[in-house]
């Protein structure tokens, strides 16, 4: 690795290249190993620059947004973690474009300042438009599925494509980007509507509201640990199955929204691993349902 870091400082300054960087400084679990390189890039071209030298030494790359969907191992991760600090929001008439590393609560503030509707309800996410389309995030009956015209990226050869709205291939917290390792989304273009900005505001502050209540944020977490089932609510299964308050080690499923596993300090990806086993295994034992993870675990096994 340190002949890719010697390379990659030539044209990146050392303070946005660290070596052995903790992932748990990087994910809203606060779980996780170090990365070998954890490198911020600040433009389209720094991006092709460090794949162009993964690809020839034959090393990995792991791109993140927010770090607020993954699990990322104790092992941590072998190879280069990319984080775009591309975060530009511009408005033009009712379309938004946003960066891939824009905060989904950035967009919001952009699109009520500019007196557009259609993203309150996913104002609250905490994560950035990259992850968020990757997994067609969505809340309140509302996803980016519905929003976005069309994304540009860049794709295994580094060439730069733009996909329309249907080539997404949206479905339920899944992407055209779910099944390929490593395309990078770079900027999309979101469609809103005119609206009332008194109404905007007031909406996403309710929902922000009842996120606090709903929600354990008083602790690290991942979100919903597990997919919404298709014909049951899984964080009622697993609060009929008695498991609200279960652990392992520092690992819980939250009291206060059972869908949610938290870290009460300083539990491992190891601890929250076996606990998502034994929630899946406990739900099917009572109820006869698997539970599918939403989260997703990334770095060595
Ligand atoms: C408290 C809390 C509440 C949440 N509520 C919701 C909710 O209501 N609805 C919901 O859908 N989710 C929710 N989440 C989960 C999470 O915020 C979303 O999934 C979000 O979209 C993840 O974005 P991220 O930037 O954090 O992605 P990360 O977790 O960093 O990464 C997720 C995936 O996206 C990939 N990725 C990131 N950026 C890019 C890019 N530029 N190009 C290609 N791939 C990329 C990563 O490789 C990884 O595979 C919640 C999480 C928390 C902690």
């Amino acid at each position: 690795m340190q002949e890719v870091y010697n390379e990659i400082i030539k044209n990146i300054e050392k303070e946005r290249v660290l070596k052995d960087e903790w992932m748990s400084k990087h994910t809203s679990f606060k779980i996780g190993g170090k990365a070998d390189l954890f490198i911020k890039a600040n433009s389209i071209d720094e991006v092709k620059f460090i794949c162009t030298i993964a690809k020839q030494k034959n090393i990995p790359i792991c791109l993140i947004g927010n770090g607020t969907n993954i699990l990322v191992s104790d092992k941590g991760i072998r190879g280069i973690v990319l984080k775009l600090n591309l975060n530009e929001v511009k408005v033009q008439d009712e379309f938004i474009y946003a960066e891939a590393g824009a905060l989904l609560s950035k967009v919001a503030s952009v699109a009520c300042q500019n007196s557009l509707s259609g993203f309150e309800k996913l104002s609250g996410i905490p994560g950035t438009i990259g992850g968020a389309i990757k997994m067609n995030a969505g809340a309140y009956g509302q996803e980016m599925k519905a929003l976005i015209c069309e994304t540009t990226y860049l794709d295994e050869n580094l060439e730069l494509r733009t996909i329309k709205n249907e080539e997404h291939e949206f479905s339920y917290r899944k992407s055209f980007f779910s099944s390929k390792k490593n395309y990078c989304i770079l900027v999309t273009k979101l469609k809103l509507e005119k609206g009332v900005q008194e109404d905007i505001k007031k909406e996403m502050h309710d929902l922000l509201v009842s996120r606090k209540i709903k929600q354990p944020l008083e602790y690290a977490n991942a979100g919903s640990t597990f997919k919404r089932g298709e014909n049951f609510i899984t964080a009622e299964l697993i609060d009929k199955a008695g498991l609200k308050g279960y652990n392992i080690g520092n690992a819980y499923v939250s009291e206060k929204h059972a869908g949610f596993i938290i870290n009460k300090g300083n539990a491992t990806a190891k601890d929250v691993l076996e606990l998502i086993e034994k929630v899946q295994q406990i739900v099917y034992e009572k109820f006869n349902k698997k539970i599918e993870l939403e989260i997703e675990f990334i770095g060595e096994r």
